[in-house]
């Protein structure tokens, strides 16, 4: 899912922090969830202010439809499959929403007018967007013909030999299809539309993510990874190789070293991109003027002095990073 370690009422499943609603306890990273590699591949410092210090975001209107379309598409397959009809499916949207709404009151945030009043047409709106998306779904899988074996899977495994207890990775698939055969079809929906080709290495590294995941705990490769883009209407699907899978164990287990090493020594690089647009945190970033919170976990006791700047080698781990 895009908000690949949450559940359908858009709670924090994975430990390692997230895009969190109010401030919590700053903490050592725990596992590697695919979202969380991805902010560390975007940018390290992104990584520190998500997982560390646990910074709170603001919520997004995107973000939490996509959390109930993802609800709606996970609760359809509770009826019999005569009647997984487009509009039973668009009918689950109000409900769903209230749902999300009681888990997550701060999200009525999204539907206020200036003077504070809530904003009913603009829920309106932002519901039938979300119709649309979920309609749309329709127009590329057919949930009459489908029985899935996992719908919102949480999975979880621990790669040994990485760091002193292991590499723990961890996430929620959305779906998860198996064939007479017994081979597996990982499915994953997004409410975004499709990148160019040349751009979907992200989602398929997402994917890969869940499969060798999927693959260390069933001891069978998944057949298919399926991504379902219904923001655009296009269904993209891959074929994992094993030795596609070992590559990914590989890179994830040197992602892991550099995390480690940043915790250690409190070195967070800002890795400035287009997408600084969207982040939330320029304000305590640097490279937009900010300073960041005081690193909140300890450091080595001859660097402790240094707490407000870089303490480690910076050669060291911009290494690992560039290995990465
Ligand atoms: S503004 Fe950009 S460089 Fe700064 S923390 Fe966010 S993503 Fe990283």
């Amino acid at each position: 899912m895009d908000t690949a370690t949450q559940n359908s009422a858009g709670q924090d499943m994975d430990g390692e922090g997230g895009p969190a609603p109010a401030p919590v306890a700053a903490g050592r990273p725990a596992a590697l969830s695919p979202s969380r590699a991805a902010d560390f591949m975007r940018c390290p410092l992104l990584y520190r202010f998500r997982v560390i210090d646990r910074l709170p975001e603001k919520p997004s209107a995107a973000a939490t439809r996509g959390t109930v379309v993802h609800a709606v598409l996970e609760r359809l397959f509770d009826a019999p499959a005569a009647e997984r009809t487009p509009a039973a499916a668009t009918g689950l949207l109000p409900g769903e929403w209230e749902k999300l709404l009681a888990a997550r009151p701060e999200l009525a945030e999204l539907f206020l007018r200036e003077d504070g009043s809530h904003d009913a047409e603009s829920l309106a709106r932002w519901l039938e967007e979300a119709a649309r998306l979920v309609e749309r779904w329709f127009t590329l899988e057919d949930p009459m013909r489908l029985e899935p074996a996992e719908r919102e899977l949480y999975v979880e495994t621990v790669i040994e030999g990485a760091g002193e207890s292991g590499l723990t990775l961890r996430g929620i698939v959305d779906r998860v299809d198996v064939a007479p055969t017994g081979d597996v079809r990982i499915v994953d929906y997004k409410t975004g539309k499709a990148p160019a080709p040349q751009f979907r290495a992200d989602a398929l590294f997402q994917m890969k993510f869940y499969a060798l995941v999927v693959w260390r705990l069933r001891g069978r490769v998944p057949r298919r990874l399926q991504l379902v883009y219904l923001g655009s209407g296009d269904v993209v699907t891959y074929d994992p190789a094993e030795a596609e899978l070992l590559a990914v164990e590989r890179k994830l287990r040197a992602l892991w070293e550099a995390i480690a090493l940043a915790t250690e020594t409190g070195d967070w690089r800002p890795r400035p991109t287009k997408l600084c647009g969207w982040c939330d945190h320029q304000a305590v970033c640097p490279e937009f003027g900010g300073t960041p919170p005081p690193y909140p976990l300890p450091l080595p006791a001859p660097r402790a002095a240094e707490a407000d700047g870089p303490a480690a080698p910076a050669t060291e781990v911009q290494g690992r990073m560039d290995a990465v």
